[in-house]
């Protein structure tokens, strides 16, 4: 399973696709590692035109970012400010930090939701159940 560098509230910048989009950069909004797309604030806007289709929904035009797939952009690195490859190095937590590729500034998850689901009830207190009866 392949993790993804970019995560919502990332600057990117769009690396492939038509004039109008290439160089582009915006923030990540959405972030889907299911399917590996990510919105990006401002850019890939479709409208759509929709009917609705049941009593709640609302037909009409929706303006709409499309997801795009993540290997189409790359990070923007806040301290040297160019589109790079993302490195990985291990923190002092013990956790990997994003580093830039470029120069070597450690870009950190603030962004972070709070979508950590297993963070917490893990490895707080471990205590080894080993039974001492076979000693000797
Ligand atoms: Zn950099």
């Amino acid at each position: 399973m392949a993790s993804m560098n970019i995560r919502s509230g990332d600057t990117v910048e769009v690396i492939v696709g038509n004039v109008n989009s290439r160089g582009k950069r915006g923030k990540v909004i959405v972030v889907d590692p299911e399917t590996h797309r990510v919105v990006v604030e401002g850019l890939n806007l479709v409208t759509k035109h929709r009917k609705p289709r049941s009593a709640q929904e609302q037909g009409g035009r929706f303006e709409q970012p499309r997801m795009i797939d993540v290997s189409n952009v790359m990070l923007v690195c806040p301290k040297c400010n160019q589109a790079t490859r993302v490195n990985h190095v291990l923190g002092d937590n013990g956790k990997y930090l994003r580093s830039c590729h470029k120069c070597g500034a450690v870009i950190d998850a603030r962004a972070e939701k709070k979508q950590t689901r297993t963070a917490k009830a893990k490895g707080t207190s471990k205590k080894s159940k080993k039974t001492q009866a076979d000693e000797e």
